[in-house]
């Protein structure tokens, strides 16, 4: 049986890219008469915009995109990553870091922007030193997995990423681990999400072995970015999707995908759109981009 998900993060209100992922994964999803739950992730609560989960929700249903259950909400799950994250400490797979940012700042820069960490507290910390965060060891022998749309993606973490964190100094348990434990305890079998998130994958399931987890399927969708080549966020002030539009949003996200409904559909209301887009979706179809504007 297929399970698969969308897991907004509610730092804002859904704009267009999020849509692509959430098209994208419903269409995956039903078109293999599978399940499709929805997970909020309000685990970086500072980060969060108060109000964005119930307006998220709101273009979800005026879109159509049913999901299937409850919906899970991160911030009531710390009991599971913290389970999970005491395995990995029982197993030797972690360790205490003290450092600060600033301490690795010369280090080389990491697949994701950041640092490799330079292993500095990997035998222990140093005489004198608290605390900061807990990191898990990496390894170079290289991660391999097939993206369903980008074929076989190759990284060595412990190379290109390094030991990363597991909980942060700021006292939060790290997005890694909670989409690990969570996709694992939903019984996801598809991951669907944005390319943006492929260089994320490695150390997922680096962390699915340590913890004797299921991997599931990937499939990495073309991330949308404005006319300046930016990531549509929050942060590049993109615009919230309006619920009233609902059907021309969701033909916008169906050409973004490769799959131009048929001008006889192209004015109908959602549920027609999807019902086509589920009975034609076909991966094969998706541009192959990591970014692509529309
Ligand atoms: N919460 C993440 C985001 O909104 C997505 C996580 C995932 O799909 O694995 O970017």
């Amino acid at each position: 049986m297929y399970v698969g998900r969308f897991a907004p993060s509610p730092t804002g209100p859904l704009h267009f890219g999020s849509l692509i992922a959430a098209l994208g994964s419903w269409l995956d999803a039903r078109s293999a008469r599978g399940a499709w739950l929805l997970r909020i992730e309000d685990l970086d609560w500072p980060r969060e915009q108060p109000g964005a989960a119930a307006e998220i929700l709101s273009v979800l249903e005026a879109c159509g995109l049913n999901w299937d259950g409850e919906i899970v909400l991160q911030s009531r799950r710390n009991d599971l990553y913290r389970a999970a994250l005491e395995r990995l400490r029982e197993g030797g797979a972690t360790y205490a870091c003290a450092c600060t940012r600033r301490e690795i700042a010369d280090s080389a820069p990491a697949i994701d922007g950041a640092r490799v960490y330079p292993g500095t507290c990997r035998a222990g910390l140093a005489e004198g030193r608290a605390q900061r965060a807990v990191r898990v060891r990496t390894t170079d022998e290289p991660v391999i997995f097939e993206d369903r749309l980008f074929g076989r993606h190759v990284q060595s973490v412990g190379h290109e990423v390094g030991d990363f964190v597991l909980w942060r100094a700021d006292g939060l348990f790290a997005y890694q681990l909670a989409v690990v434990v969570d996709d694992a305890a939903q019984g996801v079998t598809d991951v669907v999400r944005g390319a943006d998130l492929i260089d994320s994958t490695a150390r997922q399931i680096h962390l699915q072995r340590l913890l004797g987890l299921p991997t599931p399927r990937y499939l990495h969708l073309p991330v949308a970015v404005n006319a300046s080549g930016e990531k549509l966020s929050k942060q590049t002030r993109a615009k919230p999707v309006d619920p009233a539009c609902a059907g021309p949003e969701l033909v916008r996200a169906f050409v973004f995908l490769g799959h131009p409904p048929p001008a006889e559909i192209a004015h109908a209301p959602p549920r027609d759109l999807l019902d086509w887009g589920a009975r034609n979706w076909d991966p094969a179809r998706i541009p192959k981009l990591r970014a692509a504007s529309d």
